[in-house]
């Protein structure tokens, strides 16, 4: 039976589940709890436990799986993919390697197995360890964790007598099968709250033209060449534009408007052409130009002699790109109205989305986001923090979750010692973000 691939709630992501809807999952005979292989292109596999799908996804054949599960079966979404029942062991001991800039005294054995719990994973494969605390952390963030060895061999799911071996040797030395795309950015479209119909749009505009050029060539139409997000700051616009990227595996190169501004005479366009070569060069590949507004001011305003240069640069090298929508522009800025006008004409920078402020909701899923993997008090009420923090934008809450995380540590502060370069796992474990700690982080 083949399913249609989707991306899970922001909630549910980072944990190993597949959620599919009921009547797919009666079909296939499967209970909630069993684990499945998701085969996906050229073989490619992933192993997740089945969870009932979301009310919605009633009788449309769906498969709601998170991005590391997706890059696993090599799948993006809408991606038909087939699914069967798979006989996995529970591990009796596994290995698991750290990155090597997390150094941990004391034994940090419950804390994985705690996090891992439930899940199926394999030797070799590196799995994100939720960890908001720590040298390499910042709020919502994980550290990849290497499965150096597992007992029994194969797929096993981590279950609570599963001994958790540390391994001496770190993640980064361990060989395995080479991790993709280990320089792009990788941003999940779970990663992004409240931008749902957003993504939607971006989706069709770049992914859709990436992935099957075909259907555009049939059709005699031609992809974008250019998207333009314009919003506020710290609405997600970099972010969105890193998770595309990421889903389709493409390169990424990023150039910053006034950054490219300050070079000295004739060194801006000489990057420009060097960026856009490189990117055809590495096609698919979508370059991102943040800040485009103060590289093409509308002319009138300040736009001097070096602008026009740059812009016209600019121009003539987005008119030089293949029809074939394998290479896309993605330009962000908060000031739609101050750019040249050039530029949003007809097979430049012709499509526009405009990121919002989040509302309610979209700051719930925001808040998700960023609290995934936190230990957060039980009982947290994550949707007054939503309806409390009226106004603020992704970065707002990205920073409020920190603060509050913060505050979580300097609770705990006499009892560790910050001059350490190691961390203490019974410390590690005995973290809680509760709370007061959120309260005082919004009162600032
Ligand atoms: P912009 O490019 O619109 O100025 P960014 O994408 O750089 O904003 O956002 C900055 C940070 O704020 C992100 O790295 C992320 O941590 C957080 N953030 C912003 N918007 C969102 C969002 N919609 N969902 C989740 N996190 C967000």
């Amino acid at each position: 039976m083949r399913l249609t691939v989707k991306p899970l709630k922001q909630k549910d992501a980072g944990r190993g589940l597949a959620a599919v809807d009921r009547a797919s999952m009666r079909e296939l005979e499967l209970e909630n709890g069993d684990y499945i292989v998701i085969e996906g292109s050229e073989g490619r596999k992933a192993v997740a436990r089945v969870w009932p799908g979301y009310p919605e996804d009633e009788g449309r054949n769906v498969i709601r799986i998170d991005g590391r599960l997706r890059q696993e079966a090599d799948v993006g979404i809408d991606d038909r993919v087939t699914i069967e029942k798979a006989d996995v062991q529970p591990a009796t001991s596994i290995t698991v390697a750290l990155p090597q800039n997390l150094r941990i005294r004391g034994n940090i054995g419950p804390l994985v197995r705690d996090k891992l719990s439930g899940q199926a994973i394999t030797e070799n494969q590196t799995v994100p360890f939720p960890l908001s605390f720590g040298p390499m952390s910042g709020s919502g963030q994980s550290v990849p964790l290497k499965i150096a060895n597992t007992e029994p061999g194969g797929t096993v799911v981590v279950t609570d007598s599963t001994d958790i071996e540390i391994s001496e040797t770190p993640a980064e030395q361990i060989d395995g099968q080479a991790e993709r795309s280990e320089a792009g950015p990788s941003v999940a479209y779970e990663d992004i709250g409240g931008l749902d119909s957003e993504l939607e749009q971006v989706r069709e505009m770049i992914e859709l033209p990436m992935r099957h050029p075909e259907l555009f060539q049939q059709l005699g139409i031609e992809p974008p060449k250019g998207v333009l997000l314009h919003g506020p700051p710290g609405t997600g616009k970099t972010l969105m534009a890193k998770a595309v990227a990421n889903e389709i595996d493409a390169y990424f190169d990023t150039i910053s408007g006034p950054e490219i501004m300050s070079k000295y005479y004739g060194e801006s366009e000489e990057q420009l052409r060097e960026v856009f070569e490189e990117a055809e060069e590495n096609a698919p590949a979508i370059i991102f130009i943040d800040e485009i507004d103060s590289i093409a001011p509308e002319r009138g305003e300040a736009g001097g002699d070096v602008e026009r240069r740059v812009v016209a640069q600019l121009l003539s090298l987005m008119d030089g790109l293949e029809e074939r929508g394998q290479v896309t522009v993605i330009a962000a800025t908060n000031r739609v109205d101050a750019i040249d006008p050039a530029l949003r004409r007809g097979g430049r920078f012709d499509r526009e989305i405009e990121i919002s402020v989040p509302d309610k909701s979209g700051r719930e899923e925001i808040l998700q986001v960023h609290t995934r993997g936190m230990p957060l008090e039980e009982e947290f009420d994550l949707e007054a923090y939503a309806e409390n923090t009226h106004g603020f934008v992704g970065a707002d809450l990205a920073s409020l979750t920190k603060e509050a995380a913060m505050n979580a540590l300097r609770r705990i502060r006499p009892e560790i010692d910050l001059d350490s370069e190691e961390i203490d796992a019974e410390i590690l474990d005995s973290l809680q973000v509760t709370e007061r700690d959120f309260r005082e982080a919004i009162k600032g």
